[in-house]
């Protein structure tokens, strides 16, 4: 096969949590550009028919499956919802995640339901939707690609979100998991994403205006000279999800610029 059509995602189904607006939606995208019709879901309808828009301008099927990822049985509806209008899943991207504003949560301080609203919804949520996912894939095969963070980097500390911190450093420990057992029909991989000023990202470290978020370049010290973008992201999850990497899994991939 020529190189070129090892990217190409055609005649493929792919799920995307969190589609509603950021990272998630720029995954939605570049994988309905790179050929794939799309599922989309996160708890937001209008949010998903805005994806949905974008989405049918590349000129691929997109459904949209309002979804709360960290109920299982929403997760379990989503997968039949994608099985009855598409008839199979060969991509899963478990992209719902973040933190909810720029309150610190620090490891020592941290109350218990929070630690449990960081841990349902950037871990154990990943577990379901890789569970979920895994049982469509058994026969026909498939790619699940984990959002992770580059704050799992190293074992480095997350100074002011410690539960998040260790919440995305277990996606990446999940993955290489699911990536043995699930073997060889279904790949598992991650991609952990530097600092990309999204919604949430803008959000979670109080960034109220543009100056304040391009000087974040040089205060994070970023080697390649720039934020990220979500197609950045979106490119390496065409990639992930691929025949371009069909000898790939069990790897969490930073997409960071290398800091
Ligand atoms: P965002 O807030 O812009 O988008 C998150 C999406 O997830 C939204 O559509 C939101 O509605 C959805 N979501 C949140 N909770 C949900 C739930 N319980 N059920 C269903 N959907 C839910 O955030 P983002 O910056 O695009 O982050 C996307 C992913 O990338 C997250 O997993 C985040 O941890 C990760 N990430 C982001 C950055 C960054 O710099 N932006 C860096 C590293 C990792």
């Amino acid at each position: 096969m020529n190189v070129l059509e090892k990217f190409k995602l055609n005649n493929l189904v792919a799920v995307v949590t969190g589609a509603g607006k950021g990272i998630g939606r720029g995954i939605a995208i570049s994988l309905a550009e790179a050929g794939a019709d799309i599922v989309v879901a996160s708890r937001n309808k209008k949010d998903l028919e805005e994806t949905s828009i974008a989405i049918s301008s590349v000129g691929k099927k997109c459904l949209v499956v309002p979804t709360d990822v960290t109920k299982k049985g929403e997760l379990e509806n989503l997968a039949l919802k994608t099985k009855n209008e598409f008839g199979k899943i060969d991509i899963w991207v478990n992209n719902a995640g973040g933190l909810p504003d720029a309150t610190p949560r620090y490891m020592s301080k941290t109350s218990e339901d929070e630690f449990d609203a960081q841990i349902n919804l950037n871990l154990k949520a990943v577990w379901s939707g890789c569970v979920i996912a895994s049982n469509y894939m058994q026969e026909t095969g498939g790619s699940i690609i984990n959002i992770s963070s580059a704050t799992s980097k190293n074992m480095k500390p997350n100074i002011k979100n410690g539960p998040y911190g260790a919440a995305k450093s277990a996606v990446n420990s999940l993955t290489a998991s699911f990536s043995l057992e699930l073997a060889p029909n279904i790949r598992v991989n991650a991609i952990a994403p530097g600092p990309i000023p999204t919604e949430n990202f803008k959000d979670s470290l109080n960034l109220s205006n543009q100056q304040e978020v391009d000087s974040l370049t040089k205060v994070l010290n970023i080697p390649l000279q720039r934020l990220g973008e979500v197609e950045d992201i979106g490119s390496a999850v065409v990639f992930m999800a691929s025949p371009a990497s069909s000898w790939i899994t069990g790897q969490c991939l930073f997409v960071d610029g290398g800091s």
